[in-house]
């Protein structure tokens, strides 16, 4: 007996059979003798359709408007979720991301947790209801929606669980658990049973979807155990967990990441204080910069090349063009049919042979390579997109991460 946090993402409630699915797993749970608090995301494709219809209205809504319409689609699922769980016959109560206490900054679109006030969950709880809680969506000081990014639902679930002290949170989604690449682009990639938290961390933000990044910094943060299960048939799943004990594998998973995009900054005057003005311009609006190369200077000029996410190239160009009297590059090129594909592990600070095995392997396909970075726990290449899907097969071949 315990307090349990159940997350189901949108395919897992994506029509009334999925719901039901979903309703006895929780139910079953309940049945065991534990309180459940569960946290779900809007059905199926309905965030995606969402944006569409705003799109018809209104190319470039205000950030509120949009965080007003996205979280209606949390709304529907809560309460057709509590509904059928009041068709199987238990006590259920279906709460917005207000009246659950999820309390965030005022970053419409973006928006950070803050605080959880659980008074209300807890209450309910005390009554002995399930609570069904909207993910990916919170108030901010203006009583205003705001919402958490995409794959939010994710992070709702992490911090509600730290907040209530909860003994697990099960992240229920449409794959068994982690796999070393996303099992619907290499037919062969390997559950895998356990994973460290930095290296989940790694791969949620260079592209592995199946968890949120934020949902897992947390989870780190506040020592939160998290399992990734299938919603759709029974399995063990994969455990997020502290590194102690878990094999430090050389290669732990191969990801791509296609919201990227490319620019570069073609012949800036060879003096300090350059790639200062280009990044902390570029900070000052908030656009975060992933992978940077500058060349070495030549004829008292130098390239400097860098990456953003696929949403902020426009933002990225406007600022630079606006400011290109400051920086005086000769040329701005930007390009953003490209991926980024990257391999993550624990083990690899200590083998120095990990990154010339990556490339062979895309050299064998003949992939170029246009940029290059590494840390201690991963190397992430920028490619062509058309090359994407390729690579990843390729990497996990080359690493043998089938076996
Ligand atoms: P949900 O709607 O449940 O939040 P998501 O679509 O956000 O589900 O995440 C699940 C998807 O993540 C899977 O269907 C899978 O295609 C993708 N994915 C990407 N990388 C991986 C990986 N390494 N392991 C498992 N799934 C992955
Ligand atoms: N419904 C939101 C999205 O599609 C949040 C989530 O699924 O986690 O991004
Ligand atoms: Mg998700």
């Amino acid at each position: 007996m315990g307090l349990v946090v159940q997350k189901f993402g949108g395919s897992s409630v994506a029509n009334a059979e999925r719901v039901f699915n979903v309703a006895r797993t929780i139910t079953e749970t309940y049945k065991e003798g534990n309180e459940v608090v569960v946290v779900v995301s809007a059905q199926g494709d309905t965030t995606d359709e969402l944006i569409e219809k705003a799109m018809e209205i209104n190319k470039k809504p205000s950030k509120r408007e949009m965080d007003m319409l996205l979280s209606s689609g949390e709304q529907i699922s809560i309460s057709l979720l509590a509904m059928a769980i009041e068709a199987l016959g238990f006590p259920v109560i279906s709460l917005t991301g207000w009246q659950a206490g999820m309390k965030t900054n005022s970053n419409y679109s973006i928006a950070r947790l803050k605080k959880i006030d659980t008074e209300r969950v807890r209450s309910e709880l005390d009554k002995n209801n399930i609570v069904i809680v909207a993910g990916f969506q919170g108030i901010n000081k203006y009583d205003d929606i705001t919402t958490l990014g995409r794959g939010g639902s994710d992070t709702s679930a992490v911090a509600l669980a730290a907040a209530l002290h909860a003994d697990v949170c099960q992240i229920y989604t449409d794959v068994d658990g982690v796999y070393t690449a996303d099992p619907r682009i290499v037919k062969d990639a390997k559950k895998l049973d356990e994973i460290s938290y930095d290296e989940m961390l790694e791969l949620a933000s260079l592209g592995a979807n199946v968890l949120n990044n934020r949902s897992v910094e947390m989870a780190k943060k506040y020592n939160v155990k998290l399992m990734v299960l299938s919603s759709l048939h029974k399995a063990a799943g994969t455990i997020v967990k502290e590194v102690n004990d878990v094999e430090k594998m050389l290669v732990r998973g191969v990801t791509r990441d296609n919201d990227t995009a490319r620019i570069s900054l073609l012949e800036v005057e060879d003096t300090p204080g350059k790639a200062f003005s280009v990044f902390s311009l570029l900070a000052k609006h908030n656009i975060n910069v992933d992978l940077i190369i500058q060349s070495i200077g030549r004829n008292n000029t130098k390239d400097i090349s860098f990456t953003v996410a696929s949403s902020n190239l426009d933002e990225a160009l406007s600022v630079l063009n606006e400011n290109k009297s400051v920086i005086a590059p000769k040329d701005i090129q930007w390009n953003d049919d490209v991926s980024k594909v990257s391999i993550v592990g624990a083990g690899m600070v200590t083998n120095p042979g990990v990154a010339a095995k990556m490339f062979e392997a895309l050299y064998k396909s003949n992939i170029n390579i246009h940029m290059i970075a590494t840390s201690e726990i991963k190397v992430s290449v920028l490619i062509d997109r058309k090359d994407a899907e390729r690579a990843v097969v390729a990497i996990h071949d080359e690493f043998d991460m089938a076996n």
